[in-house]
């Protein structure tokens, strides 16, 4: 008979991998703000990044449905390209860049949503133990995302004296970042910034597109916008396509974009990273890398989901279609953002620039606190390092009085 092992031979996870949480904070919220509605309490519930009806159900677009029933399922059931259906990712590009001259110069691949586009450029432009530099507020999954690919997340301050994007504090940050690392990615989500709801204006991209062709002068540097909410802004906030066009003379243009919010279809993972680079060898390249990284790791991505987003961005009745339902989403949510400065404004509380958008982040000197007392109230927002993150996308018009009103109360604690 063998011996018996009584040694505890300790967990076979690796201790990097030890003691994670697997449960996204922003998801563990909800679930407790969805436990306590179960029981019948009234709870205000404005954690979750989806936008919602007034009635509490998910907003969808009903091209987006017919588009996917349209689809040929013997086609949906094949495999997609690695790198994506090319058909898709043209038609991404020309959303982005219409027939401008930076269409030319793009190569893309599918990706899991913006997430696995964010994946994608971090894996392929920062070494391991480099950092990805972004603004001091940002999407939590950045880090995430990073820790998981052995690389970090080091930020600048946001906000100037004046409320305004910080360029100095983002030119001296990216000084830095490039001496010690010898190379950067840079990482902003613009317009409508989650969490904070800034969007730039025009002299702000002016001053980002100016610091970042510098830099890319001096080092290897790779400028990643995440687009995630940029059919939720303003018109002026499209400026930001020629600025790109003046980054990448010097720096690599990367754009995550995803169909999660502009098509009000976030479970079926449709999304891109197109890289945009003046030389086609360089082009060539950077198309390898991306399929490389795509093989590596979901081999590829969901096909049906490529092939419906493809025919609403190139079938011109249903994009038409797509665009009146997408401009009935942005009114349902400029009702909830013309409330919340309203009621606002009978307060003291502190907020960025905000023209619209899914989230707004409102200042506090106690973001725990504030949470805290808000959700003894009933009331559920995100706590974030000087700041809680409001989310008006799943929030009615008419509850945004008792929201704000809570706000105040929190921010006073
Ligand atoms: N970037 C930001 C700032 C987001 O808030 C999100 C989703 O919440 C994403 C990217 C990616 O979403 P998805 O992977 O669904 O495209």
């Amino acid at each position: 008979m063998g011996s018996i092992v009584t040694q505890n031979p300790g967990s076979a996870l690796i201790p990097a991998a030890s003691g994670r949480s697997g449960d996204d904070p922003i998801f563990a919220l909800n679930a407790e703000a969805a436990a306590r509605a179960q029981k019948g309490e009234s709870i205000l519930n404005a954690t979750l990044g989806a936008l919602m009806e007034d009635d509490g159900t998910l907003a969808i677009m009903p091209s987006v449905v017919e588009a996917i029933a349209r689809v040929d399922p013997k086609r949906a059931a094949a495999y997609a390209p690695i790198l994506g259906d090319p058909g898709f990712l043209r038609a991404v590009v020309g959303d982005l860049f219409d027939a401008g001259p930076l269409s030319t110069r793009a190569v893309a691949a599918a990706t899991p949503g913006g997430t696995g586009a964010i994946h994608h450029a971090i894996v392929n432009f920062l070494e391991p133990g480099q950092s990805l530099l972004t603004a001091e507020y940002f999407w939590g999954p950045y880090r995430t995302i990073a820790t998981h690919t052995g690389r970090a997340v080091e930020t600048f301050p946001m906000f100037d004296a004046g409320g305004r994007f910080d360029l100095e504090s983002f030119e001296r940050a990216l000084a830095r970042q490039i001496a010690r690392q010898g190379r950067a990615l840079v990482l902003l989500n613009f317009p409508c910034q989650n969490p904070t709801g800034y969007s730039l204006d025009a002299d702000e991209w002016s001053g980002v597109a100016d610091i970042v062709r510098r830099a890319g002068e001096a080092a290897p540097v790779a400028f990643l916008l995440d687009h995630a909410y940029a059919r939720f802004g303003t018109a002026e906030s499209r400026v930001w396509v020629e600025h790109a066009e003046r980054m990448s003379e010097s720096a690599v243009v990367l754009v995550a974009w995803t169909a999660s919010k502009s098509f009000a279809q976030y479970g079926a993972r449709v999304g891109a990273l197109v890289a945009v680079h003046p030389e086609p060898k360089q082009r060539e390249a950077i198309r390898a890398a991306l399929g490389f990284s795509c093989r590596g790791t979901w081999s590829n991505c969901n096909h049906l989901g490529q092939l419906a987003i493809t025919t609403l961005l190139v079938d011109r009745e249903l994009r038409a279609r797509a665009d009146r339902e997408r401009d009935g989403l942005v009114r349902l949510l400029r009702e909830r953002v013309d409330a919340f400065h309203r009621e606002a404004a009978k307060t003291t509380l502190r907020f960025p620039r905000y023209e619209g958008g899914f989230f707004v982040s409102v200042f506090t000197p106690d973001a725990e606190r504030t949470a805290r007392a808000m959700r003894a109230a009933g009331v559920y927002v995100v706590p974030l390092a000087g700041a809680v993150r409001v989310a008006l996308c799943s929030t009615p018009a008419r509850d945004v009085p008792r929201l704000v009103e809570a706000l105040a109360r929190g921010v006073a604690e």
